[in-house]
């Protein structure tokens, strides 16, 4: 009997207000792949479940699951922690199944470590404006943790560089589309994939799009290697 095939990883990471949920949400549906599920420290927000939008728990719970190495991965996200839980994760991949998660980027960072062969793909606002547009209009952050998230973005940004590929998240259906691409690209080339090029460039030139791209958020979605 041959050996299982292992799954693949997706890492789908980007700041906050970007469109990683819906983007992810939309993979979900769509019977693409299994979404991890985190645990966190930080409260429920209305309409959130237990168990299906996070594991919700306290400091001191999380400190435990840190010291039985229980995290893929985790971070301190806005003075809260987020982890990804390692057992499920990696009892789909060896079951041959494909799994996302959505992270920050240190989470991102700290999974490129871990396991290299993981994809990354780091989801861009169409322009600043537009990103602080998206925050505000979820509603459910307070003017000062817009204002935190929104500094924040500079700095998550500034690691485009370290990623596979980079979406554009202007058009939604375009965007999905393009990580979908992604997707299969890299589950029908699982030695060297042809698409991920080094080209640190790449990233600098995105980054300045970004940043000229002014109030008015438009164009096209893009799809670019960055690595
Ligand atoms: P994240 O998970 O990255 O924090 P969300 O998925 O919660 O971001 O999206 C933030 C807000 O932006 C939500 O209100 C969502 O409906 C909206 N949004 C997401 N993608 C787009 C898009 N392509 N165009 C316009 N609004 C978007
Ligand atoms: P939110 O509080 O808006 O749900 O999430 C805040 C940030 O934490 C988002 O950027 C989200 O991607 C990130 N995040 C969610 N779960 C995890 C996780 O398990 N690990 C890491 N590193 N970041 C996470």
């Amino acid at each position: 009997m041959g050996e299982q095939k292992r799954g693949h990883l997706f890492v789908i990471s980007g700041p906050s207000g970007t469109g990683k949920g819906t983007i992810c949400s939309e993979l979900v549906k769509q019977g693409e792949a299994m979404l991890s599920v985190s645990m966190t420290t930080r409260a429920p927000r209305e309409h959130e479940e237990e168990g299906k939008s996070y594991f919700f728990v306290s400091k001191g719970r999380f400190t435990e699951v840190i010291k039985e190495e229980g995290f893929f991965e985790y971070a301190d996200v806005y003075g809260e922690y987020y982890g990804t839980p390692k057992l499920p994760v990696m009892e789909q991949i060896e079951a041959g199944k494909d799994v996302i998660l959505e992270i920050d980027v240190n989470g991102a960072m700290q999974v490129r470590k871990c396991m290299p062969e993981a994809v990354l793909v780091f989801i861009m606002p169409p322009s600043p404006e537009e990103l602080k547009r998206r925050i505000e209009s979820r509603g459910t952050e307070t003017p000062e943790r817009i204002a935190k998230r929104l500094e924040r973005s500079e700095g998550e940004i500034a690691k485009l560089g370290e990623y596979d590929y980079c979406v554009v998240n202007d058009d939604l259906a375009l965007a999905v589309q393009n990580v979908l691409d992604i997707m299969q690209a890299e589950r029908t080339c699982d030695t060297a994939p042809v698409s991920r090029l080094k080209a640190g460039a790449g990233a600098e030139d995105i980054i300045k799009k970004y940043m000229e791209a002014g109030s008015k958020a438009g164009g096209e979605n893009v799809t670019l290697p960055t690595n």
